[in-house]
This record gives C-alpha cells, sequence and structure tokens, in this order.
C-alpha cells in the first residue's frame, strides 16, 4: 500500500517541523540547547495555566466536554462573539483539516499565498483539491489583485496567514477589505492570524470583524503561540455561525484533551502573561535586529514572533553549524528559500547567545 502522491507534502522525515531539543542533544552530545525554531513564546505557560492543569488532574477519568464550553465562553466574552461562531480545535491545525473535509472536493482550487504556512496546501491535497500558490512580490509583500487573478470557478477556499508565516509580512487592513469586497461571496476566506498578538502596526487587521459583520469568513487563532501552549494543542476558529455549524459536522466529538481546555481558558484570563510575552518579543525582535544588521546579515521586517533572515550562500551551513553548537533554527529549503533561515525570537540571553553563535560562524 503506498500514499497517494498527490496527498505527500514532502520528503517525510521523522521531523516535518525540524527537530525537538532532546533529539539535538542527543544527536550532538549536548546539555544546552536553544531552540528558536517554532515560533514558541519563550517564557513558556502563564503560571494561571499550569495551575489549571494541577487542579484538573484528579478529573481524567471524565471525556472532555465535546464544545469545550468552559472555554468558548471565555473566548466569547473576549472575542465579543457569540459563541455558536467559535469552534475549539485541536491547535489551529486541525481546524485547516477540518475546512478541508467540510468543503473540498477533488478538482477544487485552493488559493495559497507563497511562501506560507505548508498545512494550507496540504489540507488541499488531503482531499484531492489543488493548492494554486500566489508568489508574494518584492518585499515578501502580498498583492490584493495577484490573489484575486488567481480566482477561478473552481476556488473554494482563499487563504491569507496575516501576519505571514515564515516572512512576518502582513495583509495591511484597507487590502483586506478590498479583496473581500472583490470576491464573489460563494468563496471562503480564511485569515490565519495565528500571530495577530504581535502584530504592532496600526494598520494590521486580525479579520475579527468580519465575521462580526456576518461575511464568508474563517480566522483561525491558537494558543500555541504567545499563550505558550504549544504543546498541548488548542487553537480556535471564528466564523459566522453557519460555519461553524459545517466544521462541527465533521469534528470528532473529543477532538480537544480536558487539560487543554482548562489550560487554554486559565491562560486567556491572564493578561499580566500576555502582556510581558509581548514586551520581551518587542525588545527580542529589536535585539536581532541590531544584531543581525551588525553582523551584514539582511532581514525582513517582522510584524511577529520571528524574523526571516537572509544569509544567503552560506544559509544551509549556518543553519547546520548553529545547530551543532546547540542553537535550532527553522531552515528556509521547506519554503524553498534556501538562502534563507527563520528565527523565532527568544529571551534577552537566547537571542544573545544566537548572536554570539552567528558571530562566530561568520
Ligand atoms: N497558523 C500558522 C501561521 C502557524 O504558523 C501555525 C503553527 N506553526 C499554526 C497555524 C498552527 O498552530 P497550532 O496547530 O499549534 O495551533
Amino acid at each position: 500500500l503506498r500514499v497517494s502522491p498527490r496527498r505527500v507534502l514532502a520528503d517525510m522525515t521523522p521531523y516535518t517541523a525540524g527537530k525537538p531539543i532532546w533529539e539535538v542533544q542527543r544527536e550532538y552530545g549536548l546539555d544546552r540547547v536553544v531552540k528558536l525554531a517554532s515560533n514558541e513564546n519563550p517564557l513558556g505557560p502563564s503560571p494561571k495555566a499550569l495551575e489549571a492543569i494541577q487542579s484538573l488532574l484528579p478529573d481524567l477519568h471524565r471525556y472532555p466536554d465535546e464544545r469545550a464550553f468552559g472555554l468558548l465562553r471565555a473566548l466569547s466574552e473576549r472575542l465579543r462573539l457569540p459563541e455558536e461562531c467559535l469552534i475549539v480545535t485541536n491547535g489551529g491545525d486541525e481546524l485547516i483539516t477540518l475546512l478541508s473535509e467540510a468543503y473540498l472536493e477533488p478538482g477544487d482550487e485552493v488559493v495559497v499565498p507563497s511562501p506560507t504556512f505548508s498545512e494550507y496546501a496540504f489540507g488541499a491535497r488531503l482531499m484531492n483539491a489543488t493548492p494554486v500558490p500566489v508568489p508574494l512580490r518584492e518585499g515578501y509583500r502580498f498583492s490584493t489583485d495577484d490573489l484575486l487573478a488567481a480566482v477561478t470557478e473552481r476556488t473554494k477556499l482563499v487563504y491569507l496567514c496575516t501576519p505571514n508565516n515564515p516572512t512576518g509580512t502582513y495583509l495591511p487592513g484597507p487590502e483586506m477589505r478590498r479583496l473581500l469586497d472583490s470576491l464573489p461571496r460563494r468563496v471562503l476566506v480564511v485569515i490565519d492570524s495565528a500571530y495577530a498578538h504581535f502584530a504592532t502596526a496600526p494598520d494590521y487587521d486580525d479579520g475579527m470583524a468580519y465575521v462580526r459583520e456576518g461575511r464568508p469568513v474563517v480566522v483561525l487563532q491558537t494558543f500555541s503561540k504567545i499563550y505558550g501552549l504549544a504543546g498541548i494543542r488548542v487553537g480556535y476558529g471564528a466564523a459566522p455561525a453557519e460555519i461553524v455549524r459545517s466544521l462541527l459536522q465533521v469534528k470528532e466529538p473529543f477532538n480537544v484533551n480536558a487539560l487543554a481546555q482548562a489550560a487554554a481558558a486559565a491562560a486567556l484570563a491572564d493578561d499580566a502573561h500576555l502582556e510581558a510575552s509581548r514586551r520581551v518579543n518587542e525588545e527580542g525582535r529589536k535585539q536581532l535586529y541590531d544584531g543581525l544588521t551588525a553582523l551584514g546579515i539582511p532581514y525582513i521586517e517582522s510584524m511577529s514572533n520571528f524574523i526571516l533572515a537572509e544569509p544567503g550562500e552560506r544559509a544551509a551551513g549556518m543553519f547546520e553549524a548553529l545547530m551543532a553548537k546547540g542553537v535550532i533554527l527553522r531552515s528556509g529549503k521547506g519554503w524553498n528559500l534556501p538562502r534563507h533561515v527563520r528565527i523565532s525570537v527568544g529571551t534577552r540571553e537566547e537571542n544573545k547567545l544566537l548572536l554570539s553563535e552567528l558571530a562566530a560562524f561568520m
């Protein structure tokens, strides 16, 4: 038995998203490994999330709430959206799968800017639909005209990742409005604002207002990034109620475990941790900009918690050399960007270590 070649996204090494810390420790015989590869929160989860997990442990013989009502209620208040417009998923990744399962037929087209988060194309192929890549312009800027030009009769979904992974660029609010106003209503626009909380530009738009307006959009967000809960797998979608109902029709009942639901609800209530995480990211981003500039490594300004740097010819060597020194970055190769590496913003100390290893390599 073979996997249908159309569905295979990439050559499947055991670690499709890069090596975890313990694997690098084992392989290189290192004690100290710093991971700046997966856009995680370097401060870790909110202590309130950890307390919530602790207090739920005696109840682990119970199945979780199918609809995650406790978390749903908290999200509803926070986002000023009715509960029927929200769905909680096993990470944002599951929402992408649910969208594919609910809406895609073989031969349908899914418009995806390029480069972007790889799960959108993966989700399309899962249902034998066709991802239609739309290259970003100079400086990895989005072009609304290019996206519109890619839409055909067969287009079902348009994905917009803003801030975009891996470039850190974003689609300005007025351009997002123009895009939504110009698309036929039968096309569903998925606005992936997983990194929204890090964006600082005044014209940044996370897309939530369009859900409130009842437009055909789904906004994806997650507890994996600023909320520091990537390991427990919880994300959510916001969309008009009719769309949420379709997604619930294809969802498995116990998709989000009980600890994840409790941790996420507690994390959502911890504004102090959110603010501290934002501050550490902004300071770290500046520290990395300054360090990269001093080393003569070009980079793209980022609205997120990672930076796409362009060391050029030396990118592959840099990635390997830093790994051997215990600093894990994300290679650009997965996005067909062999001259780039993506660097997640760490704590002050982690960034400092990265910059000193970079200086030694250069
Ligand atoms: N969207 C984007 C743009 C991402 O970068 C990620 C995580 N890499 C996700 C969604 C999904 O994250 P998770 O499944 O951990 O919620």
